[in-house]
């Protein structure tokens, strides 16, 4: 579709959200708690985080003021929009026993209100989309995942201030969004440019003051986007699937693990991991269970735990088996790595331990 950029005021902000309630779609947008920017439920732009943004290292994450009017002067936190759509924790069904010793089972699909994000920025929609093929394979589609797929309206903003952990740009998914999102704004000191990129999208444009674009506002937007693109943080740029599959025995893995606390935070944060566990909770009287389906790491005893044995007993083995999933064996599985650069295992490890280090020590043994 024809994608045409249109400028509006800052104040039509509150117009698009309230278009969106009065269309019966929950908001959810970001907002400070706790120290962090997170995503939830929002119903006035006073809940923006206007004026406020963040400074991130490795292990590091703090919020600041800052003088600028701007809503979306900052960087993701540790929220991706991932718990939106692969819940933490749901139940896959219900079984319950009738009188006469029968056992049903109770499909427990959820029932929801169609949700609109503001504010996803260009590395969460990359994940979405690596989720989506994920979780969408053709013959073996999700259904809990499908129904608030098809639910889901995103407001993207691009970047205009990537965090020192960002490297959207050397994966090739941002600082700018170029598809996968409905709505696409870039905010400008006096207002916002906006375009619709799905018909869902343009029915929210046509609620709101529409202006042309001039080409100071073009221009204004170009420089937040070189300025966004110049990041300091890089994938190398060896062929990292071929080297970490030949890499296998790397004392590599053992160095890091004397770092690595199996935390599984790196996962828990990444807006592309998907691995789970699956679990059935029996009532006492052994008439009914639930079974659940809730997030699980790769980096946890139990994730590799198969007939009596754990596979991946070892820090290093987890830690290998991280890496070269994300970025060797994600390849063949997907197409491209599962990373999307959006930096926040690095911030949230408690240890630092920074991804783009560990794949530069590769390519430094590979020169040596
Ligand atoms: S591996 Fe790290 S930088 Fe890459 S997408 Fe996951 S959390 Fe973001
Ligand atoms: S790399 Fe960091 S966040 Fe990930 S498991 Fe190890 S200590 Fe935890």
């Amino acid at each position: 579709m024809k994608m045409e950029c249109h400028f509006i005021q800052s104040d039509q902000l509150q117009k698009l959200l309230d278009n969106l309630l009065a269309n019966g779609y929950v908001c959810i947008g970001p907002q400070v708690r706790d120290g962090a920017i997170i995503y939830d439920e929002i119903n006035s732009t006073k809940q923006l985080p206007r004026g406020v943004t963040d400074t991130q290292a490795p292990g590091s994450y703090t919020l600041n003021n800052n003088s600028s009017d701007k809503y979306f002067d900052w960087a993701n936190g540790p929220q991706a929009i991932k718990p939106l759509l692969f819940a933490s924790r749901e139940s896959l069904w219900q079984s319950e026993q009738s009188v006469n010793g029968q056992i049903s089972f109770i499909t427990t699909e959820p029932i929801l209100k169609p949700i609109a994000i503001i504010g996803v920025r260009a590395c969460d929609i990359a994940a979405m989309k690596i989720q989506d093929q994920h979780f969408l394979q053709q013959q073996f589609v999700d259904p809990y995942y499908k129904i608030r797929r098809d639910n889901l309206l995103t407001v993207a903003v691009n970047c205009g201030c990537p965090a020192e952990m960002c490297f959207c740009h050397s994966t090739g998914d941002g600082p700018f969004v170029d598809d996968g999102a409905d709505v696409v704004m870039t905010e400008l000191d006096s207002g916002f440019l906006i375009s619709a990129h799905s018909s869902q999208g343009e029915k929210l444009l046509k609620g709101l003051t529409l202006q042309p674009v001039t080409q100071r506002q073009i221009e204004e937007s170009e420089t937040i986007r070189i300025k966004s693109s110049k990041q300091n943080k890089n994938l190398p740029h060896y062929d990292i699937k071929s080297r970490l599959f030949n890499a296998l025995r790397d004392e590599f893995w053992h160095e890091i693990a004397t770092k690595c606390l199996s935390c599984g935070n790196c996962t828990a944060v990444c807006p592309t991991c998907f691995c789970h566990n699956e679990t059935d909770v029996a009532e006492l009287d052994g008439k009914s269970s639930i079974h659940y389906r809730q997030w699980d790491s790769c980096f946890s005893q139990g994730h590799s735990y198969i007939h009596g044995i754990t596979i991946r007993s070892e820090t290093s083995q987890r830690y290998r088996q991280w890496l070269t999933h994300k970025f060797s064996s994600w390849h063949e599985q997907y197409g491209r790595s599962g990373c999307v650069g959006c930096g926040r295992c690095i911030a949230w490890c408690p240890v630092g331990i920074d991804v783009t280090e560990s794949l530069a020590n590769f390519e430094d043994r590979r020169r040596g």
